[in-house]
């Protein structure tokens, strides 16, 4: 990968691509067209005039955690190619060998395996359970906002005259 530039718009930039609005155990999809093997490239003006390319998903984990090895790869648990959510053990992004990536590639079970392996030795099942219960609490206003509003139809009160199945 292209070293990364000293220049701080680069991170704030790279950054503001990322959708992080599905909460700290979503996937976080980054804002750019995705290439054809599915992935996104996120490119900088290199300093004689050439773009440098990145490969999205690594850049955000590199950000978050420098790889130990230029050969690791940035190894996606949760599929989504587009996903940028480099949160350890949230179930995104972690490094892998070459032959993790093979196996991850081959066998989508190992991946599953190998997630609930690691939650289970880092002890993070209560902090996980944590979380969705603060993330259900952030739908719940949305929630009672469309109920109110059927009922509104309902009672006549509103003047929403479109069917809801429209
Ligand atoms: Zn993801």
């Amino acid at each position: 990968m292209k070293p990364i530039p000293q220049d701080p718009t680069f991170v704030a930039r790279f950054n503001a691509r990322i959708d992080r609005s599905t909460g700290p155990l979503g996937c976080w999809e980054i804002a750019l067209a995705p290439g054809e093997d599915g992935y996104a490239t996120w490119s900088w003006a290199g300093p004689n005039g050439e773009r440098w390319k990145y490969r999205a998903h690594r850049l955000a984990l590199t950000l978050a955690d420098p790889p130990t090895s230029d050969s690791l790869y940035a190894l996606h648990e949760c599929n989504n190619r587009m996903c940028c959510n480099p949160t350890p053990d949230a179930g995104h992004l972690y490094w892998g060998t070459a032959a993790d990536n093979a196996a991850d590639r081959d066998h989508p079970f190992r991946r599953w395996q190998l997630r609930n392996r690691r939650i289970r030795e880092t002890g993070q099942l209560d902090l996980f359970a944590a979380i969705r219960v603060s993330v259900a609490t952030d739908l719940c206003p949305r929630t009672a906002s469309s109920s109110h509003r059927v009922r509104s139809v309902r009672s006549g009160v509103s003047g929403v005259e479109r069917p809801d199945h429209e």
